[in-house]
């Protein structure tokens, strides 16, 4: 992906052109992974642009923050502001936007204290993370041999940059074995994440997801997914998984703002159920794509409009 480099970016609350978005190579992040981020998406619809679920998202960047004692300079309604004033500046009707809150240049010591709080926001066009046609015929994927992290180590509820060193092995070992993603164990061995996505499984009818204290991201898109599913009906379990329930589910599919709701189709090369969308993932699917193009009333409040 080349960037536009005509595009604005906001800078601790001012609107600068692309190029000048720039940092030390002193910076406190570039040593030692001190920063803090979301990823958000906003959609087109016939009403307008509207930013999906943008004060949930700002609100965990600011969870991530306190978790790391990183004093965001300004508040939860500013950035939320801030986040539309730069799909504005850059006149998009659908974007990704990237907040990311730094440690900047200040010391090289571990102590981060004395280095200024930086925060960037970034926006471009990126379509479909995994592929338009992962969409419709789904993913195949492997489990990773790296583990997520253990409990109380790296916190998996702060989206810290630090983590994707981790996700990053995972996607890297993905890609050299052929496949388009990878899911992580947690040091238990239970089911945990994707690189950049939660994960579900339909058997017989119900959902299961891992929980939160299977060192996953407390994934919007899951929240949306768990919200959505409870509306058509499904009961959903947020319970510690096996690794071969994968292999034995009706279905499974990936949830991310990134990937949105990806199906996975086969795991380590074995075939998840029929192999192609199942019915579960199809009405969910379709639901949560009807409130992001505005076809559905949003009654959840998700849409924010600019
Ligand atoms: N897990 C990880 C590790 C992620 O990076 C992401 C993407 N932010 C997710 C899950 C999905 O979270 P969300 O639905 O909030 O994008």
């Amino acid at each position: 992906m080349a960037f536009d480099e005509t595009l604005k970016v906001w800078k601790n609350g001012r609107i600068i052109p692309w190029n000048e978005a720039t940092l030390h190579v002193a910076s406190h992040v570039v040593h030692y992974g001190s920063s803090v981020f979301e990823g958000i998406r906003c959609y087109k619809m016939a009403k307008g642009s509207a930013i999906f679920r943008l004060g949930d998202h700002i609100q965990r960047l600011f969870n991530s923050a306190k978790v790391y004692r990183m004093p965001i300079p300004g508040s939860v309604d500013e950035l939320c502001a801030a986040c539309k004033d730069v799909v504005r500046a850059n006149a998009f009707e659908e974007a990704y936007i990237r907040p990311v809150v730094f440690r900047g240049y200040g010391a090289l010591g571990v102590d981060p204290t004395t280095c200024p709080v930086e925060t960037f926001i970034l926006t471009w066009k990126w379509g479909a993370y995994l592929g338009q046609e992962a969409l419709e015929h789904g993913v195949d994927v492997k489990i990773s041999s790296w583990n997520r992290f253990a409990p109380n180590t790296l916190p998996t509820m702060a989206k810290a940059g630090a983590n994707y060193m981790s996700s990053q092995l995972m996607k890297l070992e993905a890609i050299a074995d052929g496949y388009a993603e990878s899911i992580a164990l947690t040091d238990q061995g239970l089911l945990s994440e994707g690189s950049g996505e939660n994960l579900f499984i339909a058997m017989k009818g119900k959902l299961y997801t891992p929980p939160m204290a299977a060192s996953i991201l407390n994934g919007i898109t899951r929240d949306s997914a768990i919200r959505i599913a409870g509306d058509l009906g499904f009961e959903v379990l947020e319970q510690d998984l096996p690794r071969e329930s994968l292999y034995l589910a009706d279905e499974v599919f990936f949830t991310g703002t990134a990937a949105e709701v990806t199906p996975i189709r086969s795991v380590d090369r074995i075939q998840v159920g029929s192999g192609v969308r199942g019915p579960i993932t199809t009405a969910i699917q379709r639901r949560f794509f009807e409130v992001i193009s505005g076809k559905a009333e949003d009654r959840y409040g998700w849409l924010d409009f600019i």
